[in-house]
């Protein structure tokens, strides 16, 4: 199942590239090879990110989550849906999830990394009640109202939202 986008097109706002050094990138690009194993992330689906000075990290849009490389990850300093427009340094393009990111991010501020893949069998998750378009503010505040107040939640036909405080914690949650 592809992601089949029929959400918000957002415009993005170019800002100057700017280098990200950081271990985080080489966890995510692990942790993207172990769900694409568990055939989690059909063909170019799922996102990852990280917070990060500035805002937070993301893998680009159409990335394929089993074989990433350190040129699939783009940083987002600011989402303004109102305005639908996605600020990011360099030329990717971030994730069509980066308003969904954005949105946990400012939500929980106790965690620093997300990820987003597509299974819908795993305990102790809690799901969305109701199914909205993917890429939709409304599919990403359903996903926010369930992380408030778990680290794991099923977004309802989608997949699974995990986050963490690192990359392992947000991995155990769902492997
Ligand atoms: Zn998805």
């Amino acid at each position: 199942m592809a992601e089949n986008y029929v959400g918000v097109k957002f415009e993005i706002v170019r800002l100057p590239e700017e280098p990200i050094d950081d271990p985080r990138i080489g966890e995510l690009i692990r942790a993207g090879r172990d769900l694409s194993a568990r055939g989690f992330c059909p063909e170019n689906s799922g996102n990852m990110s990280f917070r990060y000075v500035g805002g937070f990290v993301i893998t680009r849009a159409g990335s394929r989550l089993g074989s990433l490389t350190r040129e699939d990850f783009v940083l987002v300093t600011d989402v303004d849906i109102a305005g639908k427009k996605v600020f990011a340094a360099g030329d990717g393009d971030p994730s069509s999830e980066a308003m969904m990111h954005f949105l946990i991010y400012a939500a929980r501020k106790d965690i620093s990394v997300i990820l987003h893949a597509h299974t819908l069998d795993l305990k102790g998750a809690i799901a969305t009640r109701k199914i909205y378009p993917y890429g939709t503010p409304e599919f990403a505040r359903s996903a926010v109202e369930v992380l408030k107040n778990h680290d794991l939640a099923i977004l309802k036909d989608h997949g699974f939202v995990s986050v963490g405080k690192t990359v392992p914690d947000a991995l155990t949650k769902v492997v």
